[in-house]
């Protein structure tokens, strides 16, 4: 269910003059303060540090990564903003490594890394500078996953924290963003947002507190299947020695995005 932040402040204030007169209106707020704080069930996927690796040998063809990127914009009602280049709305998008890896860039680099696209995300850090320099704590590091979220109710649209994210993991809603959502693929489960508002990937906390994967992973394990070879994308616990992501790193060289900043990325590349 859908709520603005004008009608949200109009719940918390009446529910607030209600709890005065000594009735407490909850039902009326439940839905919606599910959406930031979704209740988990007893299927819920839980661990101490999520992390995700990419196996860029992995995605072959433009639509392996689209499946990953449509999966997850449609799962969030990410609107599909393409009049303005900078007012486009992204939680995974594809860029090239010269982008991806600005610290790494060398002439002799090989013609297919050059050219490929590299997908990308929130890279949930362990030191995230988006939540140090936010003023409301809209974005904040949950301490039982190290997942970076956003609580879109309390963004007050300042950007400090897109300035503060090395990456360009973060959107901001120029424009209200409900007309650029296709209806008919809408999902009515995810809270849709406003003008004036920042969002990114959450690592799906909504689907991993109902016990599902990543809808980005969910769609990576799909593309593998029809190929016959494993997902492009390994989800797990960072902290669980005997995790598939921490197997994977064991035994791979993967290489992260600009290291030197200090931030700690949760997300890994296998190029
Ligand atoms: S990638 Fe950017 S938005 Fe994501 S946690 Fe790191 S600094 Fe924050
Ligand atoms: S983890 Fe979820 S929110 Fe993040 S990119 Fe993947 S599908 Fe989107």
């Amino acid at each position: 269910m859908s709520v603005n932040r004008r009608e949200f402040l109009k719940i918390v204030s009446m529910s607030t003059i209600l709890s005065l007169g000594g009735v407490v209106s909850i039902s009326s707020l439940k839905n919606h303060v599910e959406a930031s704080q979704i209740s988990r069930n007893a299927k819920a996927l839980t661990a101490k540090r999520w992390a995700m690796v990419i196996d860029m040998s992995k995605f072959t063809s433009e639509e392996d990564y689209r499946k990953c990127i449509d999966a997850c914009h449609r799962e969030h009602n990410v609107p599909h903003v393409t009049d303005n280049p900078k007012h486009e709305i992204k939680w995974m998008w594809t860029d090239t490594y010269e982008h991806a890896f600005p610290g790494n860039e060398d002439k002799y680099l090989s013609e297919k890394i050059k050219h490929m696209p590299f997908l990308l995300l929130c890279n949930h850090c362990e030191n995230p500078p988006c939540v140090r320099v936010c003023p409301t704590q809209a974005t904040f590091k949950r301490k039982s996953d190290g997942i970076v979220m956003m609580d879109m109710h309390r963004c007050i649209g300042c950007r400090f924290c897109m300035a503060g994210c090395p990456y360009g993991a973060r959107s901001f809603n120029y424009k209200d963003p409900r007309p650029y959502l296709d209806e008919s693929r809408e999902n009515p489960e995810f809270p849709t947002r406003m003008k004036g508002v920042v969002e990114k990937c959450t690592l799906c906390y909504e689907r991993l507190a109902h016990g599902l994967l990543p809808a980005c992973v969910e769609a990576a394990k799909e593309v593998a299947a029809k190929k016959g070879i494993t997902p492009g994308l390994i989800f797990g616990d960072l902290e669980d020695p005997n995790s598939e992501v921490r197997r994977v790193l064991n035994e791979r060289f993967t290489v992260r995005r600009k290291p030197e900043l200090g931030t700690g990325p949760s997300v890994y590349y296998i190029i």
